[in-house]
């Protein structure tokens, strides 16, 4: 959704946006696929700034950082920013002028980007390393058997070393 900054009641503006589909960019393996974020906006006029608050709730397809196994991820998260808008904004260009003149992201041609603001701030909110639960097991450094679905024998330590030598001896 595209906010036109210069819309934004001296009161200030509440929007509501439903659960959608939001492109999260290249994940380098963290994650699959768009995530669904729902979230709500305060935007606020503050001296010559803009306020923006927001809450958002994410449901995000991670990648174990152990397993590589799928699985999800719920960023729940609250931010808010203060964009100052530079010089006295006035009527008509200039203000779109002063707005373009910010170094954010989210805000272009005068205009809020809902899908990049969000986008933001979820990345912010995902795990360095993500893991599907606590006690993940992995996958064995031997033979790559998933070993959260059952031991694969590569170190059963049930069997000995030594034996294992003389079983093959044979
Ligand atoms: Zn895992
Ligand atoms: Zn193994």
């Amino acid at each position: 959704m595209l906010i036109e900054v210069s819309n934004i009641p001296p009161e200030g503006l509440h929007v509501a946006l439903p659960a959608e589909e939001l492109d999260l960019g290249n994940s380098a393996g963290l994650w699959e696929g768009p995530a669904s974020v729902r979230a709500e906006l305060y935007l606020g006029r503050s001296g010559r700034g803009l306020l923006i608050g927001g809450t958002f709730v994410g449901d995000v397809a991670l990648i174990c950082s152990r397993c590589l196994e799928s699985f999800r991820f719920q960023a729940q998260d609250r931010f808010d920013l203060y964009c100052a808008l530079g010089p006295q904004a006035q009527e008509g260009e200039e203000r779109e002028l002063a707005v373009d003149e910010l170094d954010v992201t989210y805000i272009e041609e005068g205009r809020i980007d809902t899908d990049h603001l969000l986008r933001e701030n979820v990345l912010l909110g995902l795990p360095v390393q993500p893991v599907c639960r606590e006690d993940c097991r992995g996958l064995c450094s031997r033979c790559g058997a998933n070993l959260n679905l059952g031991s694969c024998g590569c170190q059963d330590p049930h069997l000995d070393p030594r034996l294992t030598i003389l079983r093959k001896l044979r």
